[in-house]
């Protein structure tokens, strides 16, 4: 259905798979770890039109990826989405916690001078900090917030900052993620796999899996799987405005971008 972040250039056999993911899929956005690993990814993918390859830098290895900072800056106007940036603040990247906030600064700050963007925003054990840079620079761009697990207290700041928030099922499997899912606007929320890196038992989400959401969030919103659906639908359908990225609207609807097909 929609898999708003996932890595679908890691899976072994990611071409075949990006096949399968583009049938089985509406709209899938792909993020990357590196702008080189962006500008490869991109081309290998640019024939699948309901997959989308964001521009990213992943918090985790910004000393690997040093070298590539100018590359990310200069790359921010030319791509369409960004992601995955962002701060990790756990223990075993706190040496590189400086160096990732000035990243992320710099990112907000160019994606704000491009006239905004739509971003996918990692910040584990780092979610004040993100918070804070979001507040002080994102006035065009929409920062969505993956696989958020801040307190409730950052939850409510990152609402009331006007954040999105992509949602995936190992998230909602503890009491912490669905506390937070209580605290979220209907209308910021997308599905997310986070796959191969987001582990059902012993192998990786899949892209269509992300949907496997609905029937968690159900409950919480009292609504049905299908309204559900429709929900997610109209909310990507506002964030990419209306568009679905570059899919113009006779292909949408040739593809069969309709809530009523899920009834
Ligand atoms: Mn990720």
């Amino acid at each position: 259905m929609i898999d708003f972040h996932c890595h679908l250039d890691l899976y072994p056999n990611a071409y075949h798979l990006a096949c399968k993911v583009e049938e089985r899929n509406h709209y899938t956005l792909v993020v990357t770890t590196s702008p080189r690993a962006w500008l490869v990814t991109s081309k290998v993918f640019a024939d699948f039109d309901n997959i989308k390859v964001a521009l990213g830098l992943h918090p985790e290895i910004v000393q690997e990826k040093l070298a590539e900072r100018e590359l990310l800056i200069s790359c921010i106007r030319q791509a369409g989405i960004i992601g995955e940036v962002g701060i990790d603040g756990s223990l075993q990247y706190h040496n590189t916690i400086d160096l990732q906030e000035s990243i992320l600064h710099d990112v907000l700050l160019q994606s704000e001078r491009c006239g905004g963007k739509i971003l996918s925003i990692h910040s584990r054990n780092a979610e004040s900090k993100v918070l804070f840079l979001i507040e002080r620079l994102c006035r065009n761009s929409i920062p969505v917030l993956h696989w958020f697990s801040g307190t409730i207290e950052e939850t409510r700041r990152a609402v009331a900052l006007g954040c999105w928030f992509s949602i995936g099922p190992p998230m909602l499997h503890g009491a912490k993620g669905r506390r937070i899912l209580h605290e979220l606007p209907v209308d910021r929320i997308l599905p997310e796999s986070d796959g191969p890196f987001a582990m059902n038992g012993s192998s990786p989400y899949m892209p269509w899996e992300a949907i496997k959401i609905s029937s968690m969030v159900a409950g919480t919103w009292n609504m049905t799987e299908d309204e559900v659906h429709q929900q997610f639908i109209e909310n990507l359908s506002r964030l990419l405005g209306n568009d679905f990225g570059s899919l113009d609207s006779d292909r949408v609807l040739s593809r069969g971008f309709n809530p009523s097909i899920f009834r």
